[in-house]
């Protein structure tokens, strides 16, 4: 069936390809059909291939008669793809395949994520495999797996797994655009020993709740300005310094990832105060709705008496631990930190407050930086870690991953240009993602080694609206192929 979608299009070995591994279910983590289906294809066509404990593939391409000792190019992909349906879809990811669909320029899938990326830069390769008549120097097509949930593929390769020193990833979705950098990222957390007090007899709870946050990838989005809703409820929580309240319960955001849209307190107050506290809500949501008038048109404040019957908590936070917990909220820095001198309009370091969660006796609160800058990325890493610490909070961080710094005098990124602008009379665009890409982590393994990643238009990667132009794709393959050709000139 995916075949017959597929049929007429251009470039046919691409097409083809990418319509057989779209019947594969390749979910993070759940590759191995889809590495049996690349062993099956190194195995007919008698290629050399080598795979190692993690699951990465490196399948080896001879180089054509007399291009032997040209240098190898690497072309990389990743295997696994991001398993995303609409609610009403019936679909098992682990054992159907994706049902392709033709839609004018667009090729989508039915009710599910596509898996154009990175599935596209997968069967490129393939392609790439297969061609007759196509003089090229000696290739390794890299496949990683779990690009998706962590990168954890392309994390655990091994120092040998590749040999060459040219690497083109095939994992960007802008056509006419080559990506030369990305940010890397790390998580800090601050755990507070909650410390207790008794409700007051008189006081009666309430739930002050802060949605309509529009959130947002904390990577692409951060530097939307986008309101954070954690920090507008810590604010107003400070706001009420002059009213006698005890904060019995926190919580706000979800994913690290994810900019957040909700958080919410459960507050005990005299009820002669709630008046006063409404008016102050007002006087909030007014302030608000104007600073975030562009960008978060819906944020709402509400304020809701909750039954003391049904309401669970048996102690409020300690005064002055209450206080702590709400300072450190509004000192931790959020949003974009720093821009790039080398690449215009580029977010270089930024900080997302993603998340803070209560449960019982301990306080977390989650934040992650990011950067293309190592050392910048240490560096706000560290900005948390010293406010975390001022409030006597146990600090951890996780291990992070590289970024990679664009380098605009790359040798690689010169010769890329030319070409493309021999090729089709224009530009390219030169672009850095401020969101994590395997390339930073082959930088950091494979020192010395030069890197640009491009790709065809994809829309609405990682959700079921996730569509693949049809040209951009024939385009970035004739393109891919003459690169390939014309760099060991
Ligand atoms: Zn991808």
């Amino acid at each position: 069936m995916n075949l017959k979608v597929v049929e007429g299009l251009e470039p046919k070995l691409l097409w083809h390809r990418f319509a057989e591994i779209s019947q594969i279910p390749r979910c993070s983590k759940h590759e191995e059909a889809i590495r049996t289906y690349l062993k099956n294809f190194a195995l007919n066509y008698n290629l050399n291939y080598n795979e190692d404990e993690t699951g990465n593939i490196v399948i080896e391409l001879k180089a054509s008669d007399g291009f032997e000792n040209y240098p190898t190019i690497v072309l990389q992909s990743h295997v696994d793809m991001v398993c995303e349906k609409n609610k009403e879809k019936e679909h098992d990811f682990l054992k159907d395949g994706i049902e392709l669909i033709k839609d004018g320029e667009w090729i989508k899938a039915n009710g599910t994520t596509l898996g154009a990326d990175n599935g596209i830069g997968v069967a490129a390769q393939l392609a790439i495999a297969e061609e007759n008549d196509f003089l090229h120097g000696p290739i390794e097509l890299l496949f990683t797996v779990d690009e998706e949930t962590g990168l954890t593929g392309v994390n655990t390769l091994k120092p040998n797994f590749i040999k060459g020193k040219i690497l083109l990833n095939l994992d960007t979705e802008e056509d006419g655009t080559f990506y030369i950098g990305c940010s890397g990222g790390i998580d800090t957390a601050g755990y507070f020993k909650v410390e207790f007090e008794e409700l007051k007899k008189d006081y009666s709870p309430y739930r002050i709740f802060v949605n309509g946050c529009k959130g947002g990838h904390s990577g692409v989005d951060i530097s939307e300005g986008r309101a954070n809703a954690i920090k507008l409820l810590a604010y107003l929580l400070l706001r009420l310094e002059n009213i006698d309240y005890q904060l019995a319960y926190i919580h706000g955001g979800s994913k690290r990832n994810a900019i957040p849209r909700e958080a919410e307190a459960v507050i005990y107050i005299n009820e002669k105060d709630e008046a006063q506290i409404r008016e102050l809500l007002n006087e909030l949501a007014i302030e608000t709705s104007l600073e975030y008038k562009k960008t978060d048109p819906e944020i709402k404040f509400t304020l809701e008496k909750l039954d003391p019957k049904s309401t669970s908590f048996k102690n409020a936070f300690e005064k002055k631990f209450s206080k702590k917990i709400i300072n450190t909220l509004n000192a931790l820095p959020h949003g974009v930190i720093s821009m790039s001198h080398s690449i215009s309009g580029l977010v270089e370091t930024s900080t997302n407050l993603a998340n803070v969660n209560y449960d019982s006796y301990e306080l977390i609160i989650g934040t992650s930086q990011r950067s293309s800058i190592e050392n910048a990325k240490r560096n706000i890493s560290k900005t948390v870690q010293s406010i975390f610490e001022l409030a006597n909070a146990k600090v951890k961080t996780s291990d992070g991953y590289p970024g990679w710094q664009p380098n605009i005098d790359s040798e690689l990124l010169k010769k890329a240009k030319n070409i493309y602008q021999k090729t089709f009379g224009v530009e390219p665009s030169i672009k850095a993602v401020h969101a994590g890409l395997e390339c930073g982590i082959l930088i950091d393994k494979y020192p010395g080694i030069d890197v640009i990643s491009f790709g065809p238009t994809i829309l609405g990667a990682h959700s079921p609206t996730e569509r693949v132009n049809i040209n951009s794709v024939d385009k970035f393959y004739n393109f891919l192929k003459i690169l390939i050709h014309d760099l060991i000139k």
